[in-house]
């Protein structure tokens, strides 16, 4: 076994209001998900909570106090971003465990990964706001906590249905951290389009793939394909993965047609490029994905890649238009950093 999930029953204890996507149940999936890894013999351990020291390497320390002072209550601090009593205390754990996971991949042997399995989610969450579920960004902190442990390039893969918009504008200027995202487009929150490339040293090191609504399997194919070639030049010591699972066909808040085995062929380039470059270092991180039965089937989908385990779905086929029009966007601004 070459995989660590790194994740916590407290997860349960962030409560959202009646109705809300992001709901406990997420967390129910997680465990029931955890006790059959434990079952078959994979390793399941408890995060460390982030310290206000890790949370200050992405987050403001005003906002940082105004997310604490939350402890004990439930708050609004977005449209649809609350929290509960506990929900501060589970936040820090969240961001921790990708901590946990970035220090277990880096102590182990080659092919040594990591999943942080986790709520709330992070890719959305700013320097200074709450957005889109998440509190504290997660990846980002995780990926600033690699580089204070001396890494000189850390690469960020984000296939969440979103844009990872809090992860982008963290390391948008900042060309050790490279930031490649595939997401609806135009599509909440609105960010990632292809001419969002980074800025100043960090030119370059964003990669956007904005997918037109109704992606299929064989666009997600053709994308990563280019996305490990991308991964291969960058040349990382470390990859983290934001793994949403919102992409699935059955997912209600996404509208692309993701299969669950598609997740295992996704995460599967992601750890080939990891195996090129970096001894085959990946931690990945949940984020979205709000069809309970969806969420349930792709998590396993990527534990077995990341573990190692279980065969490989074939390649799909079928349609690759919006996999071609999302390259063709990204080759009219990343032509002179990348070969897409
Ligand atoms: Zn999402």
């Amino acid at each position: 076994m070459s995989l660590t999930i790194f994740t916590s029953d407290r997860f349960a204890d962030h409560l959202m209001p009646p109705g809300h996507p992001e709901r406990i149940e997420r967390a129910e999936v997680m465990q029931a998900v955890a006790a059959e890894f434990r079952k078959r013999g994979g390793r399941v351990e408890q995060p460390r909570a982030a310290t206000q020291e890790d949370l200050a390497r992405i987050h403001d320390p005003a906002y940082i106090g105004r997310v604490r002072e939350t402890a004990g209550r439930a708050v609004a601090l977005d449209a649809d971003t609350y929290t509960s009593p506990d929900t501060y205390d589970v936040a820090l754990l969240a961001a921790g465990a990708v901590m946990s996971g970035v220090d277990h991949v880096l102590a182990g042997e080659r092919g040594t990964r990591a999943l942080a399995m986790v709520r709330p989610p992070g890719h959305h969450a700013e320097r200074n706001r709450a957005m889109g579920f998440c509190l504290f960004n997660n990846i980002a902190i995780g990926a600033a906590y690699a580089r204070s442990r001396g890494l000189s390039r850390v690469a960020i893969v984000d296939y969440d249905v979103h844009h990872g918009n809090g992860t982008q504008w963290a390391f948008y200027d900042d060309p050790s951290v490279l930031f490649l995202s595939s997401h609806q487009y135009p599509f909440y929150p609105g960010t990632g389009a292809a001419d969002e490339t980074g800025r100043g040293a960090g030119a370059g090191f964003t990669v956007n793939f904005p997918v037109d609504a109704g992606g299929t399997d064989a666009d997600f194919e053709r994308l990563y394909d280019v996305a490990a070639s991308v991964l291969e030049r960058f040349r990382p010591e470390l990859i983290l993965l934001s793994a949403g699972f919102d992409a699935h066909a059955d997912d209600p808040l996404g509208g692309m047609r993701v299969s669950t085995r598609q997740f295992a062929r996704l995460t599967a380039k992601v750890c080939a490029a990891a195996d090129t470059c970096c001894s085959g270092r990946v931690v990945a991180v949940t984020e979205g994905g709000y069809d309970l039965k969806a969420l349930a089937g792709s998590l396993r989908a990527a534990i077995d890649v990341l573990d190692g385990s279980g065969v490989l779905p074939p390649a799909p086929t079928g349609d690759t238009s919006r996999a071609e029009s999302s390259l063709a966007a990204a080759r009219r601004h990343l032509s002179k950093y990348w070969t897409l």
